[in-house]
């Protein structure tokens, strides 16, 4: 755990998230400002800073969590389709610096991204 940041302690449940599904490894919730009808995040409970930061050793980890991604997209319904997102860095948009995956959908999306 990394005591500044804002999802570890939404992990602990220091603050407030509507929590979708946790396991050992991760934890899903709804982004408190959504971008699309369904817009989760899924965090592993770990804290890893972004993708800058992963190593080969996260690697299952890694994959548990697009798993998950799919599993819940499947069952939100998401059967069009859907986009899973990973922001990394200050160029990638990342605004905070605990690793996320994205599930959004509900809507068509456009390419390429902003
Ligand atoms: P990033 O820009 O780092 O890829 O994504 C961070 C996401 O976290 C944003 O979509 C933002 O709306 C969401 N977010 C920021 N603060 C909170 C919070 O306190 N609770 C929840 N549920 N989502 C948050
Ligand atoms: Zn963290």
């Amino acid at each position: 755990m990394s005591a500044d940041c804002l999802f570890c302690k939404i992990v602990e449940g220091k603050i407030p998230a509507k929590r979708i599904f946790e396991d050992e490894l991760s934890l899903c919730f709804a982004d408190i400002n959504p971008q699309a009808p369904t817009h989760l995040l899924i965090i592993p409970k770990v804290h890893i800073a972004s993708t800058a930061q992963a190593e080969q050793e996260h690697a299952p980890l890694l994959g548990h969590m697009v798993a998950k991604a799919a599993e819940l997209a499947r069952g939100a319904g998401l059967d069009g389709g859907y986009r899973i997102v990973i922001n990394t860095g200050v160029d990638g948009g990342q605004t905070v610096d605990h690793l996320h995956l994205h599930l959004l959908g509900g809507r068509h999306m456009t390419w390429p991204p902003g």
